[in-house]
């Protein structure tokens, strides 16, 4: 016969699990309740065009749109999903990381294309930063890859502020290069888009089982990782700035500690391969 302060404390723990558990419904609105709320990103807006200076096709466009489509995707397929924006407005870095950080069970996932001088440059490429994240780039990049005609740039590592800032796993994905004529005509087509959007999803359920593709997709090296021509990842402070050109002098060092997750393994290639 349980006393009345051990059934007190019963009823207390059961309540306490009870909240717990509503928590982890509320994170994840989904059928499974284990799936994670997506955080998508599209790239760019307003007045941020993305891209370089002259671009013929705008990037924040094609961001936005293939995000859009994404969402639906992924809402099809019982989601939860937030965007950073879903119109044609100008939100700052920082406010995309605090949204994602308001959500204590979630992946973030940031769409963008690619932009060059030189013509020729092609690829799929997808960015992750944390290691935690790196399940989630693999997969990505696997389906992207899988399902693009574009050539295979590999999963990179590097510290954009999005991905360093941002407290869940989290994945930038480089959907080929807008400046190149034959991948600027696959990223006008809507139905193209729309194969983007889905093998985004399809990396996105895969998360967790396409580790073994990391044999196959090439995973950088610092040595080659190359600078990255976009506008709005070098939008960060200006100590963060001074900080990331140490680090490059660091570069030498780097393999030593590469079981430590710094700012200096993401940022130190100064070679840039599109020249
Ligand atoms: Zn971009």
């Amino acid at each position: 016969m349980p006393t009345n302060s051990s059934r007190l404390y019963s009823l207390v723990a059961g309540f306490l699990v009870a909240l717990l558990a509503r928590g982890d419904c509320l994170a994840a609105k989904s059928s499974g309740g284990a799936d994670p709320t997506v955080v998508i990103d599209a790239g760019h807006g307003g007045h941020d065009r993305g891209g370089i200076p002259g671009q013929r096709v705008s990037e924040k466009d094609m961001t936005l749109d293939v995000a859009k489509r994404l969402k639906n995707v992924l809402s099809a397929n019982g989601y939860n999903v937030v965007m950073t924006r879903d119109s044609d407005v100008f939100v700052p870095l920082g406010t995309r990381v605090a949204i994602t950080n308001s959500y204590r069970n979630a992946i973030f996932v940031s769409v963008h294309f690619n932009a060059t001088k030189r013509a020729g440059a092609d690829g799929i490429e997808t960015y992750f930063y944390s290691r935690d994240s790196l399940p989630l780039a693999s997969a990505i990049h696997h389906y992207v890859v899988g399902g693009a005609p574009s050539g295979n740039r590999g999963v990179r590592r590097r510290g954009y502020y999005v991905l360093r800032k941002t407290s869940v796993p989290a994945v930038l994905v480089e959907c080929g290069f807008l400046t190149n004529p034959t991948e600027a005509a696959y990223a006008q087509n809507a139905s193209y888009r729309q194969k983007l959007a889905e093998e985004i999803a399809a990396g996105v359920r895969g998360r967790g089982s396409v580790g073994g593709s990391l044999s196959t997709t090439r995973v950088a090296t610092s040595e080659s990782i190359p600078l990255q021509p976009y506008m709005d990842q070098t939008k960060v402070s200006s100590s963060e700035r001074r900080r990331s050109k140490r680090s490059h002098k660091k570069s030498a060092r780097k393999k030593k500690k590469s079981s430590k997750p710094a700012s200096s393994e993401a940022g130190s290639s100064s070679r840039n391969r599109e020249g």
